[in-house]
């Protein structure tokens, strides 16, 4: 009897066990949850018996750029709209280019150069951009007697009585004054006149036999055929043209009467003034001195610079 209470008890023991052993398994009555981890839009939730825990996590949104919208890190979730590019105006090196990721649409605008003059190299009228250098000048490189102000400089040209024989004196500019105009040199709006005093002075006895034939041109260093008027207006003004960045523009010489000439003792002397207008700060205007012989044959002494400017001839440059 004892002996079959105790299984009883035993059993009935073992049956509350498996009972709690199933509650416990099965049901939350011991609040033992089974929370499943929150996510961005669900809290803590318990999978037997629905009980929510806490705050969902909220979206963690990355932000938007310039092609997808703003887009949560943790699930994906995409919000809004992408920004969309912003491009900045295409110049002549790049394409439109967005300023926020750099992204390129189209092409370059490409360089818009003006021509090359013989004052500036080619250059962009859009970015400033210079490509390559200034024409060259014809007279770059050329051997010239160029002439510095107040130093006498030997002169052959032919004597006055045989144009085959010479005879050698000096020629000097004495001074170089840049003005905008007197009542011999009539100033001219955007113009300057260069003017100088020239001197030739010949003492020798082959001069003193038989005189001396000068022969003086103008000329431009940067066109040996830039031309030269063959007459001269009512002011004594002869024209010429030079070519000014790129645009021909009209210029004036002027020849004016001898201050001095003739026989002083043994010297056969001559001095008058020489001027030129040209733009302001045109610097390519050369007085030549060349031998006569070359222009003998000619109708006039204002050869084209090409044709007389060599070793012997003797140059003045305006500048
Ligand atoms: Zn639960
Ligand atoms: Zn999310
Ligand atoms: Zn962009
Ligand atoms: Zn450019």
């Amino acid at each position: 009897m004892k002996r079959t209470i105790l299984w009883i008890g035993v059993g009935v023991a073992a049956a509350a066990i498996a009972v709690l052993i199933t509650l416990l398994l099965t049901t939350c009555v011991f609040e033992n949850h089974r929370y499943a981890e929150a996510t961005c839009t669900e809290p803590e939730i318990c999978s037997r018996c629905g009980k929510h825990l806490g705050e969902p996590l909220g979206h963690e949104y990355l932000p938007a750029t310039c092609t997808e919208p703003e887009i949560c890190a943790r699930c994906g979730e995409r919000h809004g709209e992408p920004l969309g590019h912003e491009y900045l105006p295409a110049t002549c090196t790049e394409p439109e280019t967005c300023s926020r990721c750099g992204h390129t649409q189209g092409e370059p605008l490409g360089h818009l150069f003006t021509e090359a003059t013989y004052q500036n190299a080619a250059m962009c009228l859009r970015c400033g951009y210079v490509e390559g250098d200034s024409i060259v000048p014809d007279c770059e490189g050329m051997t010239l007697n160029l002439m510095d102000v107040g130093t006498p400089y030997p002169y052959t040209t032919a004597s006055y009585e045989d144009h085959d024989v010479d005879v050698t004196g000096t020629v000097e500019i004495v001074d170089h004054r840049v003005i905008s105009g007197d009542e011999t040199f009539p100033a001219r709006e955007g113009y300057e006149w260069h003017v100088v005093t020239v001197r030739l002075v010949f003492s020798g006895e082959d001069a003193q036999q038989n005189g001396m034939q000068s022969a003086m041109t103008y000329g431009d260093y940067y066109r040996t055929d830039a031309e030269v008027g063959t007459t001269v207006d009512e002011n004594g003004l002869r024209p010429f043209v030079v070519e000014y960045y790129g645009t021909r523009v009209q210029c004036w010489q002027k020849t004016c009467e001898d201050e001095e000439g003739g026989w002083f003792g043994h010297e056969l002397r001559y001095a008058w003034k020489e001027g030129v207008l040209v733009p302001c700060g045109y610097d390519g205007t050369l007085l030549i001195f060349y031998h006569y012989r070359l222009a003998k044959d000619a109708d006039r002494l204002f050869l084209p610079a090409g044709k007389v400017l060599d070793e012997h001839a003797l140059v003045f440059r305006f500048r």
